[in-house]
């Protein structure tokens, strides 16, 4: 069969939605490759573009569209827990368990591929850049336990890596591909404006796993309450997180959005706000204890816009049941030991 005959090579890519990836389609889609694109949603991305105010998944449907590639897109969070909470390979400088969380994203993309029949997988992946999971042995073991040896090309870094199989075979050329490597963004960037591509969000990828402040609210929650799913582990986004003295858990709004967020998304728990002035929503556990129960009303109160006055009428609720309390706002000294940042 001579060349002109030949089918083009077919590869699923996996798509963040960031700039890398986006680079990665589109060297291989100049290259000839036919490209379907795979995106993976879960609740800890935050790649999200401050001029849009919209997520990750929409930032890969913008990509897909302005590359003219397909995408399909899962949300894959519920399966995902497990590997937040148990990598058998460890975790990076915070909560983030890049390379159980790479052997995931990678065995979910070999599915699609054999599903669809696709010839290899297409990642944005450039060596160096993260410490975890994209040094050679990293993404040596990755490809291991994914069952995807050979099978991964790596567009920005290729020339550093052994050649994959579509390589071997001649079927994409490995010239054409580039060799770079480290953590510094510029290459991406002025492959970015040569190619046309301005318009990109998140350039150093969105993932709060890797956020030391929300590591540390992770951490806790999974001590205290390792059977944690996915309602849980949402709150952890919003607002000023506090571990009482008494073990009492208690989430303490920063603005409006995060109290709409925390009313939305409180459901089965307790919730305080100052009766009849502007201030915080605070969500503690059903079952706190009373002497709990007028602490957090006095730190309900001190995040409020009466913190000046000497007591305020505090609102609690639960399911239609309402009641109100009289407490002094809380000094700083008596809970910001208590506080998880
Ligand atoms: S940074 Fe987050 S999304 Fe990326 S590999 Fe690590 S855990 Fe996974």
């Amino acid at each position: 069969m001579n060349d002109t005959t030949e089918k083009k090579p077919r590869a699923i890519a996996l798509l963040s939605g960031g700039l890398d990836s986006t680079l990665a389609i589109s060297i291989m889609l100049d290259l000839g490759v036919e490209v379907e694109a795979l995106h993976f949603m879960t609740i800890f991305c935050n790649c999200t573009s401050a001029r849009r105010q919209e997520g990750c998944g929409s930032e890969a449907r913008r990509v897909s569209e302005l590359l003219g590639v397909k995408l399909t897109q899962f949300n894959v969070t519920p399966e995902y827990l497990s590997i937040i909470k148990n990598p058998k390979h460890g975790r990076g400088s915070s909560m983030n368990p890049c390379i159980d969380c790479r052997i995931f994203m990678f065995r979910k993309a070999k599915e699609y591929m054999l599903k669809t029949a696709a010839d290899f997988i297409v990642t944005g992946e450039v060596l160096g850049q993260r410490p975890m999971s994209q040094h050679m042995r990293a993404i040596r073991l990755i490809e291991r336990e994914s069952e995807l040896e050979g099978l991964v090309v790596r567009p920005l870094c290729a020339k550093l890596l052994p050649p994959s199989i579509p390589e071997k075979e001649g079927r994409i050329d490995r010239e054409k591909m580039l060799d770079i490597k480290g953590r510094s963004r510029k290459p991406q960037i002025r492959l970015a404006a040569e190619k046309g591509i301005t318009d990109y969000a998140c350039p150093a990828g969105g993932c709060m796993l890797t956020d030391k402040s929300f590591g540390r609210r992770l951490k806790d929650l999974l001590e205290h309450n390792p059977d944690a799913g996915m309602p849980e582990m949402r709150l952890l986004k919003y607002g000023r997180h506090f571990r009482l003295a008494d073990g009492t858990k208690i989430i303490v709004g920063r603005d409006e959005s995060e109290n709409n967020k925390l009313e939305m998304l409180g459901k089965g728990y307790l919730k305080f706000q100052v009766a009849d002035r502007l201030g915080p929503v605070t969500l503690a556990p059903t079952d706190a204890r009373e002497e709990a129960i007028k602490f957090i009303a006095a730190i309900t109160a001190r995040y409020s816009q009466g913190r000046e006055k000497s007591l305020l009428l505090i609102r609690s609720w639960d399911n239609g049941n309402e009641k109100f309390l009289e407490v002094p706002p809380a000094h700083d000294e008596e809970f910001a030991r208590w506080r998880i940042e």
